[in-house]
């Protein structure tokens, strides 16, 4: 047998060998049901052919269980896709993005293939949309819940950033489904907004990589243009249709477990005196002397967490996916060894 590439080697690399994939944030309670029914039925001469250019099928099904029109809706091979498009679509090279600091990891790495620079904002500032503004930015990313902080931006806060807004304004809510209050609701006031979501979290399909966005249908067809046509593949487009439309009450209630052991987890994390940050998300992070031990540590217990170095405001610390108590349970038992 041969050892499969090492496409995303940052990502593989954390979870090689370890029993429990605590590092990513996907979902632990495993695929929803209508998956393998899905797999079964697909026919393989389909598979000689280009799925439709922009996923028409899925967008209906995005768009019953959102509530919005076809066309305010873009899809992409993962949320990834559709935020990588937008900074395509409205960054020009030079120009500045603004975001948390920190937030995804992901963002600055686009921008800066785009050619744009990336201003971070504290989340500690006095004026948190008074600062978002002041930054001059032509592009404003906000992650709410945040990645990886697990924190919300208020309600109030994200329309006052919007409303001052000079360009567009890229509302990441790939977590909404553990907390915080969407801001679709925002897209009847404004149009220089984009919300993006992915099926890789709550949804349990990372693996077929579907992500989507809402906004005004002009900012839509800008990131459509960036994006370009088949980006969702056919049996990604056809599991993703079933999931949104037979599974979402699974997805609902598993992330209404998670939600439950995060809380649960965050209890156990302080009685051994770490203090871990208020999360409204499927993780949490938490700060440690050094990461890179605890880490290591924990991956020799086999289990796999996510390190971050001298994040600011925060400095070291590790983040925790939330799964089924069980494996919660052996996390505390690494991490109560690694970090004595
Ligand atoms: C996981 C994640 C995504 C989703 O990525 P996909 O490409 O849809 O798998 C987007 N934004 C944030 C903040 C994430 O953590």
């Amino acid at each position: 047998m041969t050892a499969a590439p090492r496409v995303f080697a940052k990502y593989e690399e954390i979870a090689d060998g370890c029993e429990i994939d605590l590092s990513d944030n996907t979902n632990l309670w495993g695929p929803p049901p209508s998956v393998q029914g899905v797999l079964a039925a697909c026919e393989p001469r389909d598979a000689t052919r280009y799925p439709s250019a922009y996923s028409n099928h899925l967008k209906g099904a995005i768009s019953r269980y959102t509530g919005f029109e076809q066309s305010m809706i873009v899809t992409g091979c993962g949320s990834d896709d559709v935020l990588d498009s937008a900074i395509r679509a409205f960054g020009n090279p030079g120009e500045v993005l603004a975001q948390l600091d920190p937030s995804f990891s992901m963002m600055r790495a686009f921008a800066s293939v785009g050619g744009l620079s990336v201003t971070g904002v504290s989340p500690e500032a006095d004026n948190l949309a008074e600062a978002f503004t002041e930054s001059g930015a032509r592009l404003t990313y906000l992650c709410s819940p945040n990645n990886p902080t697990g924190g919300v931006i208020p309600p109030e806060v994200i329309e006052a950033i919007v409303a001052a807004a000079r360009g567009l304004v890229i509302i990441d809510e790939a977590y909404i489904e553990f907390g915080g209050v969407s801001s679709l609701g925002l897209l009847e006031r404004y149009d220089n907004l984009l919300i993006t979501r992915t099926l890789s979290k709550a949804f349990g399909l990372a693996g077929f990589r579907v992500g989507y966005g809402v906004g005004s249908p002009e900012v839509v067809r800008k990131v459509e243009g960036a994006r370009g046509p088949y980006k969702v593949a056919w049996m990604s487009e056809q599991v993703a249709v079933a999931v949104l439309d037979n599974d979402v009450e699974w997805a609902t209630q598993t992330a209404q477990e998670a939600i439950g052991n995060r809380r649960r987890l965050t209890a156990e994390l302080r009685k051994l005196g770490c203090k871990p940050l208020e999360s409204s998300a499927n993780f949490v992070l938490v700060p440690v002397s050094d990461s890179s031990r605890v880490e290591t540590g924990m991956r020799m217990r086999g289990i796999a967490v996510r390190r971050f170095v001298r994040l600011p405001g925060i400095g070291d610390a590790v983040r925790i996916s939330i799964g089924p108590w069980p494996l919660m349970e052996r996390c505390l038992d690494a991490l109560r060894e690694a970090v004595q």
